[in-house]
């Protein structure tokens, strides 16, 4: 059994072949050469792709290495989500979604009410996704850590109380990444995740991708996205992979680099709700610390200030932090999330990405920022 870093920068290659890269280019091809019988592993573009089933097998190697999985990629993760949704559910089945999950969930949830499905939503972590689940429950959606929340539920135990209902359970795991947990290690049927952000973490490829175990499961999630095209192009896929093998590098530097943050924020007196689940005394930290992988509890610390436009002051303030959505990326992002208009939050949250950044860098310019957007009062 390898580690991760080691798992990392093979995972998904090709066995060695003299004269042949490690990793074969981008495939770009809308259909291959198909003599006699419509069958085989490659036959039309928007079925399968070289490039694809690579990146393909080494998702499922760092989502899932001690047993067979199967990942299916797509656009993005919007299109990874709806696979899974769109291919489970039929009319009269319940899902319980997250009330605080992805900005775009609750408008999946209502194409899916429109559908004849039930929509149940309940906060991650406490004990409402719990009670939310019945007999009819069809499938429970987790999103943990929570975006923009950062707040944390049990997987294990909350996959368990739905199987015993007969429910499947999926995991948006794109906070994370499979460098920071394993959802189908936790008992969740389906790992989700965006590719777009820590992922790929270069702020150049929108990606999502669905693992899972079972192999039907993985065939229907496959079919669906044939039927609907939400397919990746080649080049976004062969980034993607050639991103891998700096993940476990990335994920350790921003998880610890986060901390550090969490904490030298927590000694403003100007800064509140501070949210981070590696510290210590987070409300999420006991769970998160019981499932996520090696004290990588994520690259985003979420925090608020006194109002709109002191967030402003101190987003325009930042030197070495760009005002942008998204997270992940190697260069520290941060946004004042109540633009949106999507989430729950006050008019002064923050959501801050840290980046691969010297994480003394990094803090010195965002103390020297809250300093002006104070002085600005
Ligand atoms: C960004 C994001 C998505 C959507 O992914 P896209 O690649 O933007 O479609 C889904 N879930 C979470 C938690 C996200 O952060």
């Amino acid at each position: 059994m390898t580690g991760d870093g080691t798992r990392a920068v093979r995972a998904g290659l090709p066995e060695p072949e003299r004269y042949e890269p490690a990793l074969p280019g981008p495939v770009f091809a809308a259909h291959y050469h198909l003599p006699g019988e419509a069958s085989g592993p490659f036959t039309y573009g928007r079925d399968a792709n070289p490039t694809w089933s690579r990146l393909e097998e080494a998702i499922s190697e760092l989502e899932s290495p001690d047993a067979d999985a199967e990942t299916v990629v797509f656009a993005s993760g919007m299109g990874a989500i709806a696979a899974v949704l769109l291919s489970q559910l039929r009319q009269g089945d319940t899902a319980v979604l997250p009330s605080d999950g992805y900005q775009l969930l609750p408008a999946l949830a209502e194409r899916l009410r429109s559908f004849g499905v039930r929509v149940r939503t309940a906060p991650t972590g406490g004990d409402a996704q719990l009670t939310a689940l019945d007999d009819t429950t069809g499938l429970l959606w987790l999103e943990t850590p929570s975006n923009p929340g950062l707040d944390v539920c049990d997987i294990r135990g909350l996959a368990e109380a739905a199987h015993a209902r007969g429910a499947l359970v999926a995991v948006d795991n794109t906070l994370a990444t499979p460098i920071g947990q394993r959802p189908l290690e936790l008992g969740a049927d389906f790992s989700v995740a965006s590719g777009t952000k820590a992922l790929t973490g270069h702020g150049d490829v929108l990606l999502g991708y669905v693992t899972c175990r079972d192999p039907e499961l993985a065939a229907a999630v496959r079919g669906w996205r044939k039927t609907v095209g939400a397919i990746p192009g080649p080049m976004e896929a062969w980034l993607a992979h050639r991103s891998l093998a700096t993940l476990p590098l990335r994920v350790d530097r921003q998880a610890r680099t986060a901390l550090a943050l969490a904490g030298a924020l927590r000694d403003r007196p100007e800064v509140t709700g501070v949210r981070h689940p590696g510290l210590p005394d987070d409300p999420a930290h006991p769970v998160a610390a019981g499932q996520m992988r090696g004290g990588r509890f994520g690259c985003v610390v979420s925090f608020t200030l006194p109002g709109k436009e002191h967030a402003e002051r101190f987003l325009t303030a930042l030197r070495l932090v760009d005002d942008a959505t998204s997270f992940g990326g190697v260069r520290s992002t941060a946004e004042r999330r109540g633009r949106w208009g999507g989430d729950a939050v006050a008019e002064g949250f923050i959501r801050f990405s840290v980046g691969a950044e010297d994480p003394d860098d990094l803090v010195a310019d965002v103390l020297r920022a809250l300093d002006e957007a104070r002085d600005g009062d």
